[in-house]
């Protein structure tokens, strides 16, 4: 199993001041869960203000995208080597820059050996539309995706995957926890395919889509399932820390009396 992992996605939300008062919200709940990983993703700029209020914190960081170009002609865009140092993940390949960016494969594949090169860990996202699902081609679909991702891509130490059907992105409509697993199952024997076995049991996997509160600890009692990408609930400061929570208790459940 990977580390367990909760992210949060804030996508285009929140301004700096807003950002930093909603982590400063979270924080010291999100401190006192144990044995987990704690990620916020906020807008780039917010970047810097949510890193001080995280100073100290055990939340960690992490953005929504980024150039494979380390600097150049590219207006409007982030590079990798910028943000380095100001945090440790970068979601990549997300279904909303895939479907209103143009990003494909390929270049989200750029990105993922960029981020790794500038020592950031790439929360690679992968997820099947609603006609792949209905025709039974989900685990296809994912597979594909997931290969090119990672191709030419060494090893996999640093790597975050993050299963999200498209089609339970934001409807309120999760998948069912059976097959999540399903295609997290098929994730992970591709990672060991194309890595050392224990290196890629040890990626973390996370479910997106409508993660909720109330459905969280199903999702991370599933044998290959280590966490959750989080987007709508994640801007809510007791909704994601309660989600934090749930996963730290199916991962980590106390011993029978
Ligand atoms: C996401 O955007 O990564 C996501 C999973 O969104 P939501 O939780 O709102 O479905």
């Amino acid at each position: 199993m990977g580390t367990a992992m909760v992210a949060g996605n804030w996508k285009m939300n929140t301004t700096p001041r807003q950002a930093a008062a909603l982590v400063a919200e979270m924080r010291p709940h999100l401190d006192a869960v144990r044995n987990v990983v704690k990620v916020v993703c906020p807008p780039f700029v917010s970047l810097a203000p949510v890193a001080e209020a995280l100073r100290g914190s055990t939340v960690s960081l992490g953005a929504q995208n980024m150039h494979h170009e380390e600097s150049g002609a590219y207006t409007g865009e982030v590079s990798g080597a910028m943000l380095s140092g100001l945090c440790e993940y970068v979601i990549l390949g997300h279904s909303e820059r895939r479907q209103h960016f143009g990003e494909t494969d390929d270049s989200v594949n750029l990105k993922v050996k960029a981020a790794l090169r500038e020592g950031l860990k790439p929360v690679l996202c992968v997820g099947e539309g609603l006609t792949a699902r209905e025709e039974g081609r989900a685990e296809q679909v994912v597979d594909a995706q997931l290969r090119a991702g990672l191709d030419g891509v060494d090893g996999v130490s640093g790597l975050v995957v993050a299963y999200e059907p498209i089609w339970a992105i934001g409807t309120g409509r999760a998948a069912t926890p059976d097959a999540v697993q399903a295609v997290m199952g098929s994730i992970r024997k591709t990672l060991g395919e194309l890595y050392d076995r224990e290196d890629a049991a040890g990626v973390s996997l996370l479910y997106g889509g409508s993660v909720n509160p109330a459905n969280a600890a199903e999702f991370a009692g599933q044998p290959d399932v280590d966490g959750a990408l989080v987007g709508g609930a994640s801007l809510e400061a007791g909704s994601f820390v309660a989600i934090a929570q749930a996963i730290s208790s199916a991962r980590n459940p106390s011993p029978q009396a």
